[in-house]
């Protein structure tokens, strides 16, 4: 397993947030957390990319423990966060907010490489390179965050709720995104509050209510399954 969650537990000022939470992503698996507001999905992201400590339980990348690692270390061992709110530095332009992500990548060769990979993979970008970021739509910009985050050739990539606050169409572009990443390779977590793109991009699915797994399986399994709408709204 790339990366194993095991009966984790976080807490907000002794509060839990995440009570026994367990996920498993294999190399290569794009893996949807679905789950209403405040089940406890951003807090078990920012916890994993090392961003929010644990209270109990581990979290292992290829069997290393890295629960007690700084997010920098955790960002050197190949785990890359999108946090919700994409965090676009508006004024800066395209290129300047992807080489942000890469200030691991200090030879310039290195650097160049990786700009010319992210705009093969996103053209819109390249198009926009010398543009202020805070010009593009919604949708450009959750591509740059995006971008920004496989700047450092992440060995997993976690995305955290990509389509909050995007127009329908600027939805399918992210989602086609994660298509053609997939494509390359690259093992994803995505966050998402709603379940039906999330069902039709990912490999597998975990439902997330009140700080714990409630669901879990392949997406073909769980559309199949009649318990999986109600307790996706919670009717179970
Ligand atoms: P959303 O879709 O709204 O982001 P979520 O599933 O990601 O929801 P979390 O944001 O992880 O859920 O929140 C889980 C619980 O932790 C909620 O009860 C929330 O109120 C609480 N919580 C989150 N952030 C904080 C914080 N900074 N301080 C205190 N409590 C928090």
């Amino acid at each position: 397993m790339l990366l194993e969650v095991k009966n984790l537990r976080v807490d907000y000022h002794k509060v839990p947030a995440v009570r026994g939470l367990n996920i498993e992503i294999a190399q290569g698996e794009v893996v949807c957390m679905v789950g209403p507001n405040g089940a406890g999905k951003s807090t078990t992201a920012m916890t994993i990319a090392g961003v929010k400590r644990l209270t109990s339980g581990q979290i292992l990348l290829d069997g290393v423990d890295i629960s007690r690692t700084t997010p920098e270390a955790v960002a050197a061992m190949g785990v890359s966060l999108v946090p919700e709110g994409r965090r676009i530095f508006g004024r800066m332009s395209v290129r300047e907010n992807l080489l942000i992500g890469a200030p691991l990548a200090r030879k310039r060769g290195q650097q160049a490489q990786s700009l010319d990979r992210m705009y093969e993979l996103f053209p819109i970008l390249e198009q926009r390179r010398d543009q202020p970021a805070g010009q593009m739509s919604g949708g450009e910009q959750q591509q740059l965050a995006i971008a920004r985050a496989m700047m450092t050739g992440p060995r997993l990539l976690i995305v955290d709720e990509p389509s909050l606050g995007l127009a329908p169409q600027f939805v399918d572009l992210v989602f086609s995104t994660f298509v053609r990443l997939r494509q390359e390779g690259v093992t994803i977590l995505v966050v998402e509050q709603s379940s039906r793109r999330a069902l039709a991009l990912a490999d597998r699915l975990y439902l997330v209510r009140s700080g714990g797994v409630v669901m879990e399986g392949p997406v073909d399994e769980l559309t199949s399954n009649a318990g999986f709408e109600a307790a996706y709204f919670g009717e179970v």
